[in-house]
């Protein structure tokens, strides 16, 4: 069996259960094998004093001083018990599990195990799961896996295939990795690796295996960059720039002044493009701190130089936005350059006449989504790239972007908080800019973390900045309702706010399952403050600004990761208004809410992020994923930072003996899977 051949080959799958893997984007034996669990069934310690833990699963040992008592039901059966553990009392209660009566003896120590919940002032469990003491420890030994579902696959069923695809397959050697490299950190194998991620025995099992998986993807991931790297070389620069003055004006007109930061950067740009060498830059600069004027000033300087100069967002909204800043702009500095759009959506007319615009052309602003990098674009002296929130993009479509005009000097511009020291091994050859300060006008967010019971006061404090002239976005994690996941969905949510605001106050929805064309109507109704709170999937995470919306509200935020939260909530506080991040907490339980509070505590992501990866503790290998980042399947930059450097290390040695890479065929052979599916392999 190969990890190529479709999952039908498998003992036991037949035609149905292939396709309920296939909603899960597994399709071959390769995927299911990175199909990881989302986290395994965790039985905590026993708690002494239950009543601290109100929302929490937790396990205790109770007695019961009465025997339990079986009502028939005309529907079910319902069992109800008090369970003792010390001085306090929980109600339990359990439907159609008759027999269950008999089973809890009065008086003997019984492991309850289930969610507590308070009812006036009971506590309550429904459905513990009952044990003996021995069961229940020798449960929490074990790891059991619990994967990512679809509706008709439970999880006993994709344990019981990824046994059959083990037995086929097995642990053997394999030669993915250098020798050594495996000798020094003792690896198992990439199969026992993968064996020990789903179906570890123990924790120290989950760590080694999952250590040699994070390894072989950094491994993967630098070597690729170094090759390509050596590939590519030092190109010299082809462009001839002269004098800056035409920038130096534009900024002196702009209404603000340009922070420390964004000037280093501006200045630093200017030089590359001048120096003797094609440049690759990566910007950062944390969400809010003004990336776009750098952007525009930066192709600005290469359009007055005679070129033209391109700007890639992740998507169309994004885009769409860059070219209505970007024409405004021009309009008022008397700009005379052409701003032309290129995305997806736009009709086939529209498309040709930009085609036709980039051709006729040879100096204008050019931006657009990876519709940019379509065939049919011919530039014309394309002397600067840059992509806005890169690590949307895959590695390579980058390099195909660069592959269009002749040797055009690339920027990448991203909010993602990485210590310099990573990205100086993630970006391997780039150089880097660091915009560390934030435009002086800026009023700190206020944010707040609330429940339920506070929602009408959001409401109304929403409806009173709307009254104020301003806007807000409320965020909710669903685009429709679902049986499976209990969140607010943008669909109905539209229709309770709605009604809540009694018709005085203008809803919108935006979701990314819209047509191309209705979101951007929608954004430029928003924009131009038509609509005046937006209710939207998390679309709106990545660049949007408006800087009248000064209120951004967040329902279920306990289901977002931290760096996520901190995307969204930098959508306010982009104007000189006193701003507020709203975060409603409909979770369940003190660490989430610890967690929300980090919020409440910086605005800092570098913070942030350090913050998040505390609070996951080191079990939590699965817990949220982190939206943005470089998509790394199983590897965490932050946390798994030192494997990182280590990896670099390693690749570099790797490569000096250039014998290597012969000597390992299927090093060569991974690598260059990594080169068609165009994604990190692992
Ligand atoms: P990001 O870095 O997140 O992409 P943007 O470039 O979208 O941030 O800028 C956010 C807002 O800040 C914009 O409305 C922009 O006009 C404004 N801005 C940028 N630089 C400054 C500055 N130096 N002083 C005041 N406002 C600024
Ligand atoms: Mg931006």
């Amino acid at each position: 069996m190969k990890l190529t051949d479709s999952l039908r080959q498998v003992k036991g799958v037949g035609e149905k259960t292939e396709n309920l893997f296939q909603k899960l984007g597994v399709y071959t034996v390769g995927d299911i094998l990175l199909h990881f669990p989302r986290a395994y069934e965790d039985y905590p310690d026993f708690c002494d004093n239950p009543e601290k833990e109100v929302g929490n699963p937790v396990a205790f040992v109770g007695r019961l001083k009465t025997p339990a008592f079986m009502r028939k039901g005309k529907r079910m059966d319902v069992t109800t018990a008090t369970a003792f553990c010390g001085d306090c009392a929980i109600s339990c209660v359990w439907f159609r599990m008759p027999y269950l009566a008999k089973q809890l003896l009065v008086g003997e120590p019984i492991v309850f195990y289930g969610v507590l919940q308070r009812e006036g002032h009971c506590l309550k469990m429904e459905q513990p799961a009952c044990m003996t003491v021995e069961k229940y420890q020798s449960l929490q030994k074990s790891f059991q896996p619990v994967y990512p579902l679809t509706k008709g696959l439970n999880n006993a069923a994709v344990r019981k295939v990824l046994h059959s695809v083990f037995d086929e397959i097995g642990t053997q050697e394999d030669h993915l990795l250098p020798m050594d490299v495996c000798m020094r950190e003792h690896f198992p194998s990439y199969m026992r690796s993968l064996y020990m991620l789903h179906f570890p025995n123990d924790f120290e099992e989950l760590t080694v295996g999952r250590k040699r998986l994070v390894y072989q993807e950094f491994f993967y991931y630098i070597l690729h960059g170094c090759m390509q790297e050596a590939k590519e070389g030092s190109i010299p620069n082809p462009w001839k720039f002269s004098d800056t003055h035409l920038v130096d004006d534009v900024m002196k007109k702009l209404p603000f002044q340009l922070t420390k930061g964004q000037m280093d950067t501006l200045r630093q740009i200017q030089k590359d493009l001048r120096g003797p060498w094609v440049t690759q830059r990566l910007i950062q600069g944390d969400v809010g701190s003004g990336k776009t004027i750098v952007a525009f000033l930066a192709m600005l300087d290469v359009i007055a130089a005679g070129y033209q100069a391109a700007i890639m967002a992740p998507t169309e909204v994004l885009a769409r936005q860059h070219f209505t800043s970007f024409q405004k702009m021009c309009d008022d500095f008397h700009i005379s350059y052409p701003v032309v759009c290129l995305t997806g959506s736009m009709s086939a007319k529209e498309r040709r006449e930009a085609y036709a615009c980039i051709e006729d052309y040879p100096q204008a602003f050019i931006v657009g989504t990876h519709a940019l990098i379509q065939d049919k674009v011919n530039y014309h002296k394309l002397a600067l790239v840059i992509t806005d929130e890169q690590h949307r993009f895959g590695v390579k479509q980058r390099e195909q972007f660069a592959g269009k005009g002749e040797q055009p000097h690339m920027l990448v511009m991203s909010a993602t908080p990485i210590p310099r020291t990573l990205s100086m091994i993630l970006y391997n050859n780039m150089q880097i800019s660091a915009i560390k300060d934030m435009p002086a006008n800026r009023l700190p967010i206020k944010t707040c973390v609330i429940k339920e019971n506070l929602r009408k006061k959001a409401y109304e404090m929403i409806a009173e900045q709307v009254r104020e002239g301003h806007q807000a976005y409320i965020i909710c994690p669903l685009v429709e309702a679902s049986d499976k996941t209990e969140a607010e969905n943008v669909t109905d949510y539209v229709e309770k706010l709605r009604a809540a605001f009694g018709g005085t106050i203008t809803v919108g929805m935006l979701h990314g399952k819209m047509p191309a064309n209705q979101k951007n109507q929608i954004m430029d109704a928003f924009e131009t403050g038509e609509i005046s709170v937006l209710v939207s999937t998390t679309v709106v995470e990545v660049g949007v600004n408006i800087p009248n919306a000064t209120v951004m509200m967040i329902e279920n935020a306990n289901r977002f990761g931290l760096a996520q939260l901190h995307q969204l909530r930098g959508r306010v506080g982009r104007g000189k208004w006193q701003s507020y991040c709203i975060l409603m907490d409909q979770g369940k339980g003190d660490k989430i809410t610890e967690r929300l509070e980090v919020m409440n505590k910086s605005n800092d992501g570098f913070y942030i992020a350090a913050e998040d990866l505390r609070l996951r503790g080191p079990g939590d290998f699965f817990g949220i994923r982190q939206s943005g980042e470089l998509n790394f399947r199983i590897a965490d930059i932050i946390g798994d930072a030192d494997i990182l450097k280590q990896a670099s290390t390693d690749v570099h040695t790797f490569l000096e003996d250039e014998q290597n890479l012969s000597n390992y065929p299927e090093i060569k052979e991974h690598m260059a899977r990594f080169e068609e599916e165009n994604r990190i392999v692992l």
